[in-house]
């Protein structure tokens, strides 16, 4: 499952940043294609993973997401931000020639917060 690789690095990322401080919450720009509810529970699952075994700093986090237009650019000279008529899963088809083409399907990172020190 493709969301869960992009969820693994996320949480990757997201504990080399906390560097043994406590997670909060994670924001993350999703662009369209991405299953959210897939990306919340597998957050949710990795987390508590690494909690059971006493590397949770990510234990009681919560992820945000921002849903965002993925930006295509195409040989045909377009280049914009795609409407979600234009993306089918993975796939997206550029509005101006209808070249098909896989979506860059990348989560990013906007902010992580931490909890304050005790
Ligand atoms: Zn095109």
């Amino acid at each position: 499952m493709h969301e869960l690789s992009l969820v693994s690095e996320l949480v990757t990322r997201c504990s080399d940043l906390a560097d043994g401080r406590t997670v909060t919450e994670v924001r993350v720009r999703c662009p369209l294609g991405i299953d959210a509810d897939e990306l919340v529970e597998g957050f949710a699952l990795i987390t508590s993973q690494l909690g059971q075994r006493g590397a949770g700093t990510l234990g009681g986090a919560r992820l945000e997401l921002e849903q965002v237009a993925p930006y295509l650019k195409c040989l045909c000279g377009f280049s914009g931000r795609l409407s979600a008529e234009d993306v089918a899963g993975h796939i997206s088809v550029c509005p101006q020639c209808g070249q098909v083409g896989e979506l860059p399907s990348r989560l990013e990172l906007v902010s992580v917060a931490f909890a304050p020190k005790t």
